[in-house]
C-alpha cells in the first residue's frame, strides 16, 4: 500500500511560530483542517502547540475531531447547509454564516437543544463567495443580536478564494471599519474580526495599519508552510510536511514512442505523445507505481529523485527513472502540493503514517 509521511514536528512548530508572530499584532488563529480531512492527530498537535479554535468545512470532520475528544473549540468555516443543522449545533460551538434564515434556524435548533452556538457572520468584501454585501449588514446584526440561542461573536471575510481579490491595506482597512461602525451602533464588542486566510499572509507581515483586525483562519500557512497568494513558501516556516511514498510495481525498457495511432488518454485529455519532445528513438525505463489519479493529482507531485513523471491513469503513476538502478518493490518519494495532499489524505488507499522527531 502507498503512504503518506506527515510530519507532526514541523506542524507544531509552525503553528508555534504564527502564533507567536500574530500574537504579538493581537490576532488570534483558527487552524483550519480541511486539508487533512479534519485528522484528529494532527487537529492534536495543533492544539498541543497552543491554538484553541480549530476550524474545518465540513461537519463530518467536526464530528470526527469531536469524538476523538479534541479539546479545541470547534468551527465550522462553511455556511451551514440547512440539512445539517442539528449536527451542527450539536457538535460545532460557533459557525461561519451568511444567510440570516440560517441563523434564524440555527437559533431555533440551539434552543431545542439548550445550547449557545457562536455565530461569525461573513461580509462580501469583494472576492465574491461567501459573505453579506456590506450594505445589508446592519438590519442583519440587529436581527441576530436579538435572537435567543446564537451569539453573535464577530465578522469574517474571505478573499483570494473565488474571484482571486488579494488582501491589501484598503480592503482590511474598508473591513475593519465596517466592524467599527457595528460595534458603534449596537454598543457591542466582537470578539473575532477574522480578516481572511492564508493569503492575508504578507499584509499582515508588512501593513503599519491592521485596524481593528483581531483573527486570521490559517490552514495552508500551517500544513504546508505557505502563504497562499502565490503559494511561495515562507521563509521562516517549514515545508514538505507531506511526503507521499509509492511503490514501483513494475520497471522494464519501453520504447519511447507508442506503436499504433493514438488518440485521447483514459480521461480524454491529450496524449503526452502528441509532444515531440516526449518521443523519440530508442527505449527509456519505464516504471509503474502503485498510485493514481484516485490518490493524487500528478502535476502536484514533486520527486525527491532524479526521476520524471510521465502521466497518471486512475491506479498507475508512470515514470521515466532515468538513471536510478530501481527495482520491483523499490519506494519512490514525492513532495506534494495543497492539492495532491488533499486527495491523498481524502484516498482511502493511501495509508497515514506520522512521525515526529522528538
Ligand atoms: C479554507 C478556508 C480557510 C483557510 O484557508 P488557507 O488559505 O488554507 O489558510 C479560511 N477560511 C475559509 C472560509 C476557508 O474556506
Amino acid at each position: 500500500m502507498a503512504y503518506i509521511e506527515i510530519d507532526l514536528e514541523k506542524i507544531r512548530y509552525n503553528t508555534k511560530f504564527l502564533k507567536n508572530l500574530l500574537e504579538k499584532k493581537g490576532i488570534s488563529i483558527f487552524a483550519i483542517t480541511k486539508l487533512v480531512l479534519g485528522d484528529p492527530v494532527i487537529a492534536k498537535a495543533i492544539f498541543d502547540a497552543g491554538i484553541e479554535y480549530i476550524g474545518d468545512s465540513r461537519i463530518d470532520n467536526i464530528i470526527k475531531m469531536r469524538e476523538a475528544g479534541i479539546k479545541a473549540k470547534l468551527i465550522l468555516i462553511r455556511n451551514p447547509s440547512v440539512s445539517e443543522i442539528p449536527q451542527v449545533i450539536k457538535y460545532a460551538d460557533i459557525s461561519l454564516n451568511s444567510e440570516l434564515q440560517v441563523v434564524k434556524m440555527l437559533s431555533e435548533e440551539a434552543k431545542r437543544q439548550n445550547k449557545l452556538h457562536g455565530i461569525i457572520l461573513m461580509v462580501e468584501m469583494g472576492d465574491l463567495r461567501e459573505g453579506i454585501m456590506p450594505n445589508t449588514l446592519e438590519p442583519i446584526v440587529k436581527q441576530i443580536i436579538d435572537l435567543k440561542g446564537v451569539e453573535l461573536l464577530g465578522i469574517g471575510t474571505n478573499l483570494k478564494c473565488f474571484a482571486g481579490v488579494i488582501p491589501d491595506d484598503t480592503n482590511m482597512i474598508e473591513f475593519s471599519t465596517i466592524a467599527e461602525n457595528i460595534q458603534n451602533q449596537f454598543g457591542i464588542k466582537l470578539k473575532f474580526i477574522s480578516g481572511g486566510n492564508s493569503a492575508n499572509y504578507n499584509w499582515v507581515r508588512s501593513s503599519k495599519n491592521i485596524g481593528l483586525i483581531n483573527n486570521l483562519r490559517l490552514g495552508t500557512a500551517i500544513l504546508m508552510g505557505l502563504e497562499s497568494i502565490k503559494d511561495s513558501p515562507v521563509i521562516e516556516l517549514e515545508q514538505n510536511i507531506f511526503t507521499l511514498v509509492g511503490e514501483i510495481v513494475q520497471i522494464n525498457k519501453k520504447p519511447k514512442t507508442p506503436k499504433g495511432k493514438f488518440t485521447t488518454n483514459a480521461f480524454g485529455e491529450p496524449s503526452i505523445f502528441k509532444s515531440k519532445k516526449i518521443r523519440g528513438r530508442g527505449f527509456r525505463t519505464q516504471a509503474l507505481l502503485n498510485i493514481g489519479r484516485q490518490d493524487i493529482i500528478e502535476s502536484g507531485l514533486v520527486p525527491i529523485a532524479n526521476i520524471e513523471i510521465l502521466g497518471a491513469s486512475s491506479d498507475y503513476l508512470i515514470i521515466d527513472v532515468k538513471n536510478n538502478k530501481f527495482k520491483v518493490g523499490d519506494k519512490i518519494k514525492f513532495n506534494m502540493s495543497y492539492e495532491s495532499v488533499l486527495r491523498a489524505m481524502t484516498s482511502p488507499f493511501i495509508e497515514k503514517i506520522f512521525f515526529s522527531r522528538i
